[in-house]
């Protein structure tokens, strides 16, 4: 192996460059796909990795080719001083590129701190514009809230900012004409993703995912709709751009069509667990490793042998399929 070779490379031959770190799986909204309404037990704070570790596997990582991070949760923005961790990764030698999923409801206050601290592109999730929508799949009040965040993310400077919606059926049909209209006048790529059988409270069933298909075909109807070609080499969504130039969007098929094939990234969740897929059934202890005092080689190693056996793919679409014991939160999405 050359030392430009890629160290990180599963059994199918698939290569990641992209890790996606949860800070914590507290929240302060509840959205239905994702949280129970109440009744939660959250990790032990004494078992969330501190900046120090977290930088130190990304550091360990970054040796490995991973060039891409991405801060998740629960609401990474609950997560003290996030400017810091952000600061301490753009730091790291071969990271170039670090993005974030957020609710925005506490972006209005952190959006110039954590574009100063050097996080480079946003992921918004915003599910409906019809206040009363929002606070029925968010169960919080507090639509105006993300709006002033979108806000002001763009107008501290932000140049990527999308938008996730999660798609479902009997739900998202009626806000998917409004956010992309939003998305078209301000600028933000609206991202539809098909809802994933990750929901704490284990309701998610097939019918209950509006399909990509059906997205496009409701969208072609009042707009002509432009594929862009190979969208899938370098992420999961098919984008398309509409034909009149102005704006684009993105449709994650995870259920009916799953991007598997090319999947490029690997997630650790806020207690250190190496998962390989969002819906591995084992998990890579990361955080023992580290308090146990490994070396930077032993981590690297223990790294690379969780890659190797990365699932092939999830199975969502088969009989066997068994919905991970985590929910979304807890996971880091
Ligand atoms: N709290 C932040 C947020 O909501 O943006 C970050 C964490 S959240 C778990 C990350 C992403 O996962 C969000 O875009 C959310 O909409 C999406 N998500 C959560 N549960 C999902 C599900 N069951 N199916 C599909 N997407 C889901
Ligand atoms: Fe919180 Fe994000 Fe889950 Fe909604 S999707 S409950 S905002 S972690």
């Amino acid at each position: 192996m050359t030392s430009n070779s890629p160290k990180l490379v599963d059994g199918m031959g698939r290569t990641i460059v992209n890790l996606r770190i949860s800070v914590t799986d507290r929240c302060n909204f509840r959205c239905t796909y994702c949280m129970p309404a109440d009744n939660v037990e959250f990790m032990e704070r004494s078992n969330l990795l501190t900046f120090e570790e977290i930088h130190r596997i990304v550091t360990v990582v970054s040796k490995l080719g991973i060039n891409r991070i991405r801060l998740t949760g629960g609401e990474p923005l609950m997560r003290k001083d996030l400017p810091s961790l952000i600061k301490m990764i753009n730091e790291v030698e071969g990271i170039n590129d670090i993005a974030m999923t957020t609710n925005a409801y506490f972006l209005k206050d952190q959006a110039q701190s954590l574009l100063d601290a050097g996080l480079k592109r946003l992921n918004v999730s915003l599910d409906a514009l019809d206040p009363e929508k929002f606070r029925d799949v968010n169960r919080r009040d507090c639509l105006q809230s993300v709006l002033d965040g979108l806000d002001t993310a763009r107008k501290v400077g932000f140049k990527s900012i999308k938008i996730n919606a999660v798609a479902v059926r009997n739900f998202s049909e009626t806000e998917i004409m409004g956010l992309i209209e939003m998305g078209r006048s301000e600028g933000f790529e609206i991202r539809f993703i098909e809802f994933m059988p990750l929901d704490s409270d284990k309701v998610w069933e097939r019918d209950k995912v509006l399909f990509g298909h059906e997205i496009v075909d409701l969208i072609k109807e009042k707009f002509e709709l432009v594929p862009v070609d190979n969208s899938l080499e370098i992420g999961p969504a098919s984008e398309y751009t509409f034909a009149d130039g102005k704006g684009k969007i993105g449709i994650i098929t995870a259920v009916s069509n799953p991007f598997c094939d090319h999947c490029n990234r690997i997630r650790m969740t806020a207690d250190g667990k190496l998962r390989t897929c969002l819906f591995s059934e084992n998990e890579h202890n990361l955080k023992d490793l580290i308090r146990n005092g490994a070396t930077d080689a032993s981590i690297a190693e223990a790294i690379q042998q969780a890659v190797l056996i990365k699932e092939p793919g999830h199975k969502i679409n088969l009989d066997d399929f068994k919905q991970p014991d985590r929910a979304m939160h807890a996971i880091g999405g």
